[in-house]
């Protein structure tokens, strides 16, 4: 059996990972994976429930787990609450404990949805790239100071740091990743100028000599983020360090169009975590209006990578498509003349295309 964690979080949260787990069972009986799902807590429900967003036994069933499926977390009842106490510790707490090093994005526009991308239909059609973000390194979890005085001014610095290992493990994992998509992968650094860059680089080209059939390309950050809003379609894969990933990916997010539809994954050194990119949503949580598909495509990835249920995965996906196909839209990506459906009723819609 597969074991399956699923923290639902709160706001939308439990409604749309009620979808993605709909979708899952049945996507279990037509290919026999053998998946088994367990309920924890995290996040502003787990407070009010045991005082604490990540409750020990929580992390310790996710470490013991194949996968993680997670909502989101957050809400104003939560936000005045003292730091530790506040739902998003629960998502640092798991990222820290499970060693969740990489996050994996997909961008894929849908042509269903061609009009709601801010870029022109002839600049997205057919685009579907994917950002692979190193984690856990970098100048993000590097020294700093916040203040002190240099030559007789303030001063604040942050200090970038990354290892060979640290490099070869993400390289390694975005390669692996081309292989099994189309086999073009662009590393992104900043070479000309950052000495982390140009050990990146030379730590790249040496990983990849053992991926011949992978083609490999370098880019600086700066010529990247253009390339991303004015050919987005030359990408496959993107490899990049934690601060350029997490620009990057919130810029590429919006080629898609809809926020509600983007799925993510964080791959970890015990297990992977698996939640769509949207938050809580508040304003639209009990209502029966949230598009669950974000997190299914985030299911449709943990079967990918995961449990390699590369097939499983790819019916989920197309299933997604061909409702989009057939005029189905939910409330955030609905126009006049298509199909407006809730987010129980997208469950269904899905679950009769699989
Ligand atoms: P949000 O992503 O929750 O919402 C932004 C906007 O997108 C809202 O208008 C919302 O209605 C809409 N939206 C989001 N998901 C949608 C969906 N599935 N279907 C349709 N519309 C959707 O971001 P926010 O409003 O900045 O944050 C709300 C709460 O979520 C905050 O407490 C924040 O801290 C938390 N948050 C959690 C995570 C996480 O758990 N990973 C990520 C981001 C924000």
């Amino acid at each position: 059996m597969k074991k399956i964690i699923v923290i639902a979080g709160d706001g939308v949260g439990p409604e749309v990972t009620k979808s993605a787990v709909t979708v899952l069972k049945k996507i279990d009986e037509k290919f026999k994976i053998g998946l088994e799902f367990e309920t924890r807590y995290a996040g502003g429900s787990a407070y009010d429930k045991f005082g604490e967003p990540l409750p020990a036994e929580t992390l310790e069933a996710c470490k013991n787990a194949d996968a993680v499926l997670f909502g989101a977390v957050g809400g104003k009842k939560w936000d005045n609450l003292e730091v530790k106490f506040r739902p998003e510790q629960a998502l640092f707490g798991l990222r820290k404990g499970l060693g969740l090093f990489a996050n994996l994005r997909p961008v894929k526009v849908y042509e269903a949805l061609i009009d709601g991308s801010p870029l022109k239909p002839e600049l997205v059609s057919g685009c579907d790239l994917l950002i692979v973000r190193e984690l856990v390194g970098g100048i993000y979890f590097g020294d700093r100071c916040e203040s002190e005085i240099y030559n007789g001014v303030e001063c604040a610095w942050d200090m970038e740091n990354y290892s060979v290992p640290e490099v070869e493990r993400i390289t390694k994992l975005a390669f692996d990743t081309a292989k099994i998509r189309r086999g073009k992968l662009t590393s992104v650094d900043k070479a000309n100028v950052l000495s982390t860059s140009r050990l990146w680089r030379r730590v790249v080209n040496d990983v990849a000599k053992n991926y011949p059939e992978v083609e490999l390309n370098h880019l600086y950050v700066d010529n990247c983020a253009m390339q991303l809003a004015v050919n987005p379609k030359q990408f496959d894969v993107i490899v990049t360090s934690n601060m350029f990933g997490d620009i990057l990916s919130d810029e590429a997010s919006v080629i898609g169009g809809s926020i509600g539809l983007m799925p993510s994954a964080s791959i970890g050194e015990l297990t992977s975590f698996y939640e769509p990119i949207h938050g809580s949503a508040p304003d639209i949580a009990g209502k029966n209006i949230a598009n669950p598909m974000g997190t299914i495509l985030s299911a449709a990835m943990l079967l990918r990578y995961s449990l390699q249920a590369e097939d499983a995965a790819k019916t989920i996906e197309a299933a997604i498509d061909k409702t989009l196909a057939d005029g189905y839209r939910t409330a955030d990506i609905y126009k006049d003349g298509f199909k407006k459906i809730g987010t129980e009723e997208a469950t269904e819609i899905i679950c009769e295309r699989l």
